[in-house]
């Protein structure tokens, strides 16, 4: 139960005052539909209202208070739909304030003739006089506190102002209650860090551009309560799981010996280095899990493989799961003359199994007739139940947050879980998705891998591009043609692949397929069949070209408006060619000109394919919430952390869980005490919950 404490800041934002359905629907989209959401939205800018110059020092466009003589009155002529004028001026020059739909007694007695008054708003030009349109403030001088020195501005949405949004926040935070604090006394003193409440009333009152630095003690502060809610809900998560009774594996190694004869080629040293981090994992009583990272091609499946057999060596089965059908076919044909040469029996199970064929493949799961299993989410549904699971394999992890790791493991035995992800992410970043895992990298490729030349091209050179294309598909080369998703929905806009398959056709004939995202499995199999088959020459793709599809002997791809997506993605789609010892290349078609930031992306990605180093740029570029796309959830969004600044703390509050965690096991203490208030502020009640559950 969240401590009662924290009522106040899980109301509704109805509950303050001059926020009705209306404003709360707007104040939802821009920060969050409770109170909490508000005080943890950090202002994006201050309007500092202390300058005050000359009439005639002020820039055009800037914000200016001024202290003035008000000289005249100039109402619209009957009948006019004019605004209502007032000439002021100071000794330096002259400026209107300009009112549409102006009351005339409210402005007279606001702006008494002869009378001094500050006013305060932004400079405009206007038939080469000075005017303020709509005046924030007009105050009498002798009450300068009736208007604030210093305002905070917040991120808004349309149709909501930042006056009714900082009005907002003000109540919300002055509804905050001083909490028990629970960060370590010593640490917090080190860095001059002020309490929980204090740092965020100074959040929201900033005096100056400086206050708004993520550099602030009283920001540092409040990212660190951030970044250790996220640590300590993962490690708890992890601890859980991990003493949830697991199983020491007995592999004897015969299987894989078996396997191993029939490789074409030896394992590097950072395969041998992952699978030996992986075994003694295995071995060991505590339950696995385990991320293995390596980039695009550096062999992980051939990991997965050989650990799966020292699974099945130990008389129990294995699952791996892929995000897609193709992918989940691929494995299988991959894996095949290993799993024969090894005598493992292997099946697939994917949505496309119904009624008959479907009931008998679960009957020999369960009778345990199938050492490993390959398929997609399917293989978790309900009805799916095996002899002896002792090991669970997730293909290209990225797409699946901790919540559906979590409940894909809660299903019947605790088997060993070891992911695996071809997104390299900064290791800032791995902390905060994966804490909840031990992390094994495979660092290098196999041998003999070809650089592939990368080229960024402007789209008027099109027709040359093509041309191209046409003579490689005529000596038998193959190319993958990628166009951008308009919007980033289910509901893609295919106009853009549609047209170029089209003019594509009109070239090549039947040799150009398409695949995209509103196609059916089927279909989109039997596309993909033709292009590994060699039919096709060039594939016409949304992005749903999957990550992790292999075919060896397509050397070319382009990508149309590269400008368009993120590094990551680029790396990622790059990383289909280059498969095989003959020579490949990448084309970036970009729309001209380009913006700094996305010039800055193509050329990283010309100099360089190392995927952690571009993973680092790419946090660098875009900043750690939109790291890999909307689309691929599974990374948390912070509010008041931004790792590209903040990743030193996240070191810190990793150790800081770790240590919490080895000498508060439960969170008792009473410092734990209030670290269990963190979590419920943060939300992350999911993690507070296994605490309870033993
Ligand atoms: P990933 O899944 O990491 O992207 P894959 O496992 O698909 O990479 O491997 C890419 C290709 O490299 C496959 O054709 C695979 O057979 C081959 N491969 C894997 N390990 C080695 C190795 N040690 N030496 C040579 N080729 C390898
Ligand atoms: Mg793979």
């Amino acid at each position: 139960m969240r401590p009662s404490i924290l009522n106040p800041l899980f109301a509704d934002v109805k509950a303050l005052t001059g926020v009705g359905p209306k404003i709360a629907a707007l104040i939802e989209r821009a920060a969050g539909s409770r109170i909490v959401d508000l005080i943890l939205t950090a202002p994006i800018n201050v309007i500092d209202r202390s300058l005050r110059p000359k009439i005639q020092e002020a820039g055009l466009g800037a914000l200016a208070t001024f202290e003035v003589n008000v000289d005249s009155h100039h109402p619209p002529p009957k009948g006019r739909r004019l605004p209502y004028k007032v000439v002021c001026s100071d000794d330096s020059g002259f400026v209107t304030l300009v009112f549409f739909h102006g009351r005339p007694d409210y402005l007279q007695k606001a702006l008494p003739e002869g009378e001094k008054r500050l006013v305060s708003g932004k400079i405009e030009e206007f038939n080469d006089a000075l005017q303020i349109t709509h005046p924030d403030y007009i105050v009498d001088p002798e009450k300068p506190e009736e208007m604030p020195v210093f305002e905070a501005v917040y991120p808004l949405t349309a149709g909501l102002s930042a006056a009714v949004m900082r009005k907002a926040t003000i109540q919300a935070t002055a509804r905050a209650p001083e909490l028990p604090e629970w960060q370590d006394a010593p640490w917090l003193a080190a860095r001059h860090w002020p309490s929980w409440k204090s740092a965020l009333d100074s959040l929201h009152a900033p005096q100056s551009h400086n206050d708004l630095s993520l550099l602030m003690p009283v920001r540092m502060r409040l990212a660190y309560d951030e970044l250790l809610a996220n640590q300590l809900a993962l490690l708890l998560i992890r601890n859980a799981r991990v003493k949830s009774k697991g199983r020491a594996i007995k592999d004897n190694g015969r299987m894989a010996a078996k396997a191993k004869a029939a490789l074409p080629f030896e394992f590097t040293n950072a395969q041998k280095h992952a699978l030996k981090e992986i075994f003694d994992d295995m071995r060991a009583p505590d339950r696995m899990v385990r991320l293995l990272q390596g980039d695009v091609g550096s062999g992980k499946t051939i990991v997965a493989l050989f650990v799966i057999l020292a699974s099945v060596e130990s008389g129990a089965q294995a699952a791996l799961m892929a995000p897609t059908e193709i992918l989940a076919r691929q494995h299988l044909e991959t894996l095949t003359p290993y799993a024969e040469a090894a005598g493992i029996r292997m099946d697939i199970l994917t949505s496309r199994d119904k009624s008959a064929g479907r009931a008998d493949k679960l009957q020999h799961l369960k009778d345990g007739d199938i050492d490993l299993l390959i398929g997609t989410h399917a293989i978790f549904q309900e009805t799916v139940s095996f002899k002896d699971l002792a090991l669970v394999v997730i293909d290209e992890q990225h797409r699946f947050g901790v919540h559906q790791r979590m409940t894909l493991t809660q299903k019947g035995a605790k088997p060993d879980l070891l992911v695996m992800t071809a997104t390299p992410i900064p290791r800032t970043l791995a902390l905060t998705a994966y804490g909840d895992m031990e992390v094994s990298q495979i660092t290098e490729k196999p041998p003999g891998r070809k650089p592939v030349d990368t080229r960024a091209i402007p789209l008027n050179r099109l027709e040359e591009i093509i041309d191209g294309v046409k003579r490689a598909a005529d000596k038998g080369e193959q190319a993958y043609w990628v166009c951008p998703l308009v919007e980033e929905s289910d509901f893609i806009d295919l106009t853009a692949a549609e047209d170029r398959f089209e003019s594509l056709k009109a070239i090549l004939g039947d040799r150009v397929g398409i695949v995209h995202g509103r196609m059916s499995g089927l279909e989109k199999d039997a596309v993909m069949e033709r292009f590994y088959n060699r039919d096709i020459a060039v594939l016409i793709a949304t992005t749903v070209i999957e990550v992790g599809v292999n075919a060896p002997n397509a050397t070319i791809m382009i990508i149309e408006h590269a400008e368009r997506f993120g590094l990551a993605q680029l790396h990622q789609l790059r990383g289909r060619v280059g498969r095989s010892d003959k020579a490949s290349s990448c084309i970036l078609l970009y729309k001209a000109p380009l913006g700094e930031n996305a010039k800055a992306r193509l050329q990283i990605l010309r100099e360089t394919e190392d995927g952690f180093l571009i993973a680092e740029e790419d946090l660098r570029l875009r900043g750690a919430g939109d790291l890999l796309g909307a689309a691929q959830s599974g990374f948390p969004r912070f509010r008041l952390a931004d790792l590209a600044v903040h990743g030193e703390l996240l070191a810190a509050a990793r150790d800081d869980a770790k240590l919490i965690i080895e000498r508060d096991q439960k969170l008792e203490t009473p410092r734990g005490k209030a670290l269990r208030t963190l979590l419920y502020l943060f939300s992350r009640d999911d993690a507070v919950r296994l605490l309870s559950s033993g």
